[in-house]
């Protein structure tokens, strides 16, 4: 797994094809049907599904999810159309830079949350609360920012960066260990 599978994935789970249809200013009705983009059809035969249930025109038979779409609409790649909708819907995800190893195990507890969502929820239920996506979100926080208050020129002074600095891979590592147990813990 990279980083532009995972962002692929943030993507299907948090656009749907009526949002980017709308986003494109497509004149799509309460029903979420418009005309066609692609084989320029003048009636509304194309559908445009909230969630993650993607396209499809009763004409051409154009169908499938948000990036597929916008891959087809703009006539880009894969990598490309992920780009565009990590611009259009603000989701500020870096996609180049290469992954640090948290973010390796960040995202492969991700992809393993995805698999088990329903042994994982009956966990969930159990016990109330997900510590596991707790810590990650205090290391969310604490990158947050250390990239903000980042020192711009030598010598500069923030207490603030330098206590999320200090404490990150405190953080990390409590995250990390929180992930192992709760995938130990479920599948038990
Ligand atoms: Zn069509």
């Amino acid at each position: 797994m990279n980083k532009l599978t995972i962002a692929a994935q943030t993507i299907k789970d948090r656009v749907s094809a009526l949002d980017v249809g709308n986003a494109l200013g497509l004149n799509v009705d309460k029903h979420g049907r418009c005309s066609c983009p692609f084989h320029n059809g003048k009636d509304r035969n194309m559908k445009l599904f909230p969630g993650n249930r993607g396209y499809s025109c009763f004409v051409c038979h154009a169908s499938g999810d948000v990036i597929r779409f916008v891959q087809e609409y703009n006539g880009c790649t894969f990598k490309e159309a992920v780009n565009w909708l990590n611009n259009a819907f603000n989701l500020g995800m870096d996609i180049s830079s290469p992954m640090s190893p948290y973010e390796r195990k960040r995202a492969k507890f991700a992809q393993w949350h995805r698999k088990n969502e329903q042994d994982f929820r009956a966990w969930k239920d159990r016990f109330g609360f997900d510590m596991a996506l707790l810590a990650d979100d205090i290391v969310r926080i604490l990158e947050n920012i250390r990239d903000e208050k980042r020192p711009r020129t030598y010598g500069e002074w923030d207490s603030d960066f330098c206590v999320a600095v200090e404490l990150l891979p405190e953080a990390r590592q409590f995250a990390e260990d929180c992930m192992m147990e709760c995938m130990k813990e479920v599948q038990n």
